[in-house]
């Protein structure tokens, strides 16, 4: 049996808390915060409530597997609903599409608003999709990052290397396969789930949308803030301690390996292993002694690019919209606008941003049968005060949200004269509230065809530390953070 602290209570935290104590090892989490979840938080206020993070569940099985391994039953602690329809899209033009939450009833109704011919292409790409899938899935989401053994493992045939197409990018592949534009810009929003650009990010992206089609897309019901509520609730069973408003100011390093954590206030926790969940480059960078051994992961951080970041509006609402699907995205005209914004030399804000809105129908989250709790999310360049955007530049929060709340009613969804509140979350204020530097989603972006190699992996070059979490191996989002904790119990497991 191990001592093992755990530093972040994010889901990736949780998790390797939850499986870790499930093996038998004396765990503790600290979490800076006073509550846990991260990214994946909530906000409450007069009835109305939120998730201020995460609002889509992918890829289920990757959470069962965790109740597996903790010893319970998905289906015991989490309310899951399979959405159907997944996602209703408005294009810039004002085409509609409602994209159906089964994968066999999709062809039909992109027929239907794309035109015939669409549905074809569009499940010929998901067949290519498919089979990156197969080839990437166990090698690479479900181990470590191994260097050249993971690129062995990726390459063992061939014909994966041209199935998956390392040289070419999201954009690429839709062009390649997709002849209507709003097919092409369907595909390219799946670079967005990983923070990204699809005129840079890998044309391997394209599983995020299988995975998402062919798995479904799920909720939560009462918010997706109770999957960190029950998965802290599985470490508990297994005898974790978790300690909130602890921020750990280093990792202590003895004997040339992590011996335990220093918390703000000069408290030491001893441990034989220490699992971080915080932002990799905030740990590199303040949290480890500088040493010769880290320099390679610290180079590797500086040639990627951050994710993108995201500016929320939470608003309450009086009154319901007739007809409002759980997920709805409002795209503008020009697309790449937006990645110019947000990725280019110069960025700013995003002028016509494509507006998403997450309504879900859940008595849980309102106040009243008469109401309603939106979470909008636009995406955004990061809080980067030194040579970027200024998130907390007076006025700027207040004027933008106006701005969205402009694009919104132009694009047929008008709730100025209905709201009751509203409250902003800029990358700032991201930043502040998960320390994630920038206020950056999912830590690294896939921008370039070797992001995935750079990101920093679960094994650190310190023994006895690791990483969890949405900026380490193999990524951001609910389940490959998920995994990550998976990968890291297996190896601590070994130890
Ligand atoms: C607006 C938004 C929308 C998103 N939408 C989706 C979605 O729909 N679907 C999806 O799958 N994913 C989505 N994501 C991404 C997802 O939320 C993240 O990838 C995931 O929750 C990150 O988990 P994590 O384990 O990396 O930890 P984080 O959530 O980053 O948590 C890290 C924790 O570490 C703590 N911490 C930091 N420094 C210290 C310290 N020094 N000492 C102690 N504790 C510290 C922080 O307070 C925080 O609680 C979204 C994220 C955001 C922000």
């Amino acid at each position: 049996m191990a001592r093992v602290v755990v530093v972040g209570a994010g889901l990736g935290g949780l998790a390797a808390a939850a499986r870790l104590a499930a093996a038998g090892h004396a765990v503790t989490v600290l979490e800076r915060s006073p509550g846990i979840g991260g990214k994946l938080g909530r906000y409450a206020r007069d009835g109305h409530v939120f998730d201020t993070g995460p609002s889509l569940v992918t890829l289920p099985q990757i959470l069962d597997d965790l109740f597996t391994a903790t010893g319970a039953r998905m289906a015991d602690e989490l309310d899951l609903v399979r959405l159907d329809p997944a996602v209703a899209y408005r294009f810039g033009d004002g085409t509609r599409l409602t994209v159906p939450g089964r994968p066999e009833d999709i062809p039909g109704a992109l027929d239907t608003a794309l035109g015939s011919g669409s549905g074809a292409q569009w499940t010929a790409l998901m067949a290519r999709a498919a089979a990156m899938w197969r080839i990437s899935e166990q090698p690479f989401l479900r181990s470590p990052l191994d260097g050249a053994r993971t690129l062995a493992r990726l390459a063992r045939r061939p014909t994966d290397v041209a199935t998956v197409a390392p040289w070419q990018t999201l954009r690429q592949l839709g062009s390649r396969y997709l002849a209507h534009p709003h097919l092409r810009t369907l595909l390219d929003r799946y670079a967005t789930y990983s923070g990204s650009d699809p005129r840079r990010a890998p044309a391997v992206l394209a599983t995020v949308a299988y995975a998402e089609q062919r798995f479904g897309s799920w909720y939560v019901r009462g918010g997706l803030h109770r999957l960190a509520e029950v998965v802290a609730d599985r470490a508990h069973a297994h005898g974790a301690v978790l300690r909130t408003g602890c921020a750990v100011r280093s990792v202590l390093v003895e004997g040339g390996r992590a011996a335990g954590v220093a918390l703000d206030g000069g408290e030491v926790v001893p441990a034989d292993v220490v699992v971080s969940d915080i932002d990799a480059t905030a740990l590199y960078a303040d949290l480890l002694p500088v040493e010769r051994r880290t320099m390679g992961v610290r180079r590797d951080l500086r040639r990627t690019t951050p994710s993108l970041s995201g500016f929320a509006l939470l608003l309450a609402l009086r009154g319901r919209t007739p007809g409002l699907a759980h997920h709805t995205v409002l795209f503008p005209e020009d697309y790449d606008a937006e990645f110019d914004a947000v990725f280019g030399a110069a960025p700013h804000p995003v002028t016509d941003p494509t507006v998403y809105v997450s309504a879900p129908d859940d008595p849980a989250l309102r106040p009243d049968e008469d109401s309603e709790s939106w979470f909008v999310l636009v995406n955004a360049p990061r809080h980067d005060p030194g040579s970027g955007i200024d998130w907390d530049e007076a006025g700027l929060a207040d004027r933008y949200a106006d701005a969205v709340l402009d694009v919104l009613a132009r694009r047929g969804l008008d709730v100025r004269n209905r709201l009751r509140w509203r409250e902003i979350r800029t990358p700032a204020d991201l930043e502040r509230d998960t320390g994630s530097p920038g206020g950056s989603i999912y830590g690294t972006s896939s921008n370039g065809a070797r992001a995935a190699f750079l990101r920093p992996g679960n094994v650190s070059p310190v023994p006895g530390l690791f990483l969890v979490g949405g900026s380490a191996h193999p990524g951001g989002g609910l389940p490959l953070v998920t995994l990550s904790a998976e990968i890291v119990a297996r190896l601590v497991g070994r130890s």
